[in-house]
């Protein structure tokens, strides 16, 4: 049939484009650029399915990331083989500019508990290759489990030399507990814990982001990153959002500033699209009036349950005006909420009705208040950002987890690894599950083994019992028995190629809620 002018489109992307069905645009030949420079993921993987996803970029820093105002058609594969012998499933799928050009493909009908590789490909263009794991079937007996927990990846205060590391962990799965981007624009002079200034890496593209378009294009900068991209592709993921996904700390419909909240709730919904349109995360999760579903379970077959919490959308305000403050009144407010009822009631209904062998609690903030007195400071200091300013919640969590003897709880946001056992009455009551919190990628800069302080924090907390200020990963090791967790740490994020170690291996056994150190 013979093309027709009409029918051809050169979009600013450079490829001609060709009409198919109406509305939807077929890329018929090159790109002037490459267009899947953010790389592929998957994630939410399911005993029959996950999700897969790319976004068409072919200038990834420019307007719409240098794609035409229209929506195009990306053929997506998954096989059985990392040669792509034998296709398991494959299908189309569009490319919409409502959504920023990215793909979201639910795919299901798959066996459970093995590997499949997954590609895009778009006109004469295609993308990498990708890998993830379908779930055991839920309640099939499960040997053991291996994933990763990752986030708070500061584009200019490291290199992801980490996610290069963790994407050769053969993970089952990766959890990410938030901070995927940072919502500040560059600042080139920046200090480190200590108060040294830090080496400067790389910038901020742009002023610090408002707009849909603006989060767009942060996400995009962070998504160029070769390690990042690698970690996507070596594993699915289970992503949750922080507070710099939108602002620092910001909680429900409050900023930092001061905002008025039906003026932070627009700039929230924008960050809220932008996270749904560059996570591998399920339909359920687009935005429906500016809030989003992100609170679910997976379940890896008898032996893990996952319970995945969301510790902002539904928090009320940080008491004593946020910070690390001394004792106020906030600290023991009758309505204070962390996860909201509703998300309270469904955790609770998971751990109470739930078969597995162990539950891991997949979120944000560190449970274990912790007194963070580090000089003569007369009262106790807590993280007021932290479950350690909402005592009764905090309080109500644990009594949940009592009686389990199989609750492990994976935290982020602190930028060094902690590890210790969650005890109720705020420390000083009976313990009842462990919690590790997990270092950053690359937030904070290179670090030290020990920050300085550290000993007094563990002297005034004895149910903490480890801390260590590099950057890294955990890596988890779940059998029926114990749950191993390796703190894998890199010594360097401002120079390249710095080697990956273990800087301590943590089990907790099974039935009993207290730490072990290998
Ligand atoms: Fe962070
Ligand atoms: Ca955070």
């Amino acid at each position: 049939m013979p093309i027709t002018r009409r029918a051809l489109l050169v979009g600013a992307a450079g490829s001609t484009l060709l009409l198919g069905a109406p509305g939807i645009v077929r890329a018929q030949q090159v790109f002037r650029a490459y267009p899947f420079t953010l790389g592929v993921a998957a994630g939410d993987a399911a005993a029959d399915g996950f999700v897969l996803w790319t976004r068409l970029a072919p200038e990834p820093l420019e307007p719409h990331g240098g794609m035409p105002m229209a929506p195009i058609a990306v053929q997506w594969e998954v096989a059985a083989d990392p040669a792509f012998k034998t296709i398991a499933a494959k299908g189309e799928a569009l490319a919409r500019p409502e959504l920023g050009h990215s793909v979201h493909v639910e795919v299901a009908g798959l066996q459970a508990d093995r590997p499949y590789w997954y590609r895009f490909t778009c006109g004469r263009e295609r993308s990498m290759r990708g890998r993830v794991k379908t779930l055991p079937a839920a309640g099939a007996s499960v040997a053991r489990a291996r994933f990763v927990v990752v986030g708070c990846q500061h584009y200019e205060q490291g290199l992801y030399t980490a996610y290069g590391h963790a994407a050769h962990e053969e993970a089952d799965f990766a959890f990410h507990y938030g901070d995927y981007i940072y919502e500040g624009r560059t600042s080139p002079i920046n200090f480190d814990y200590g108060g040294a200034p830090r080496k400067f890496i790389r910038a901020h593209v742009g002023e610090e982001p408002y707009s849909l378009d603006d989060y767009r294009r942060r996400y995009a900068q962070y998504k160029t990153d070769p390690d990042l991209q690698a970690a996507h592709a070596a594993t699915g993921w289970y992503a949750t959002f922080d507070d710099h996904e939108v602002q620092n700390n910001w909680v429900s419909d409050r900023d930092q500033n001061g905002t008025p909240p039906d003026a932070f709730l627009l700039r929230r919904a924008a960050a809220f699209q932008a996270w749904y349109e560059h996570m591998p995360v399920r339909s359920a999760s687009i935005p429906h009036g500016g809030a989003i579903q992100a609170y679910r379970r997976a379940r890896f077959g008898d032996l893990l349950d996952l319970h995945l919490l969301d510790t902002r959308q539904f928090r009320t305000d940080q008491p004593c005006d946020d910070g690390f403050k001394a004792r106020c009144a906030g600290w023991d407010a009758a309505d204070a909420q962390v996860l909201g009822s509703p998300q309270e009631a469904w955790l609770g209904r998971n751990l109470a009705e739930g078969k597995a062998r162990w539950n891991a609690i997949a979120q944000q903030v560190m449970v274990m208040p912790l007194d963070r007195r580090m000089g003569d400071e007369p009262e106790p200091i807590r993280n007021m950002d932290s479950w350690g300013g909402y005592d009764r919640p905090r309080e109500r969590l644990l009594s949940s987890f009592a009686g389990h003897g199989n609750v492990v709880v994976l935290t982020g946001d602190e930028h060094q690894n902690y590890a210790g056992e969650l005890r109720t009455h705020a420390g000083q009551g009976e313990a009842v599950a462990v919690e590790f919190v997990s270092t950053s990628i690359s937030s904070g800069g290179d670090g030290a083994d020990v920050r300085a302080g550290s000993d007094k924090i563990l002297a005034r907390n004895p149910y903490l019992k480890y801390m260590n200020d590099r950057r890294g990963y955990l890596l988890c090791d779940v059998t029926s028995d114990q749950w191993q967790a390796q703190f894998r740490t890199v010594d360097q994020v401002t120079e390249p190629n710095a080697p990956v170690k273990t800087a301590r291996t943590a089990i907790v056994p099974h039935g009993r809620p207290q730490l072990d150190f290998a």
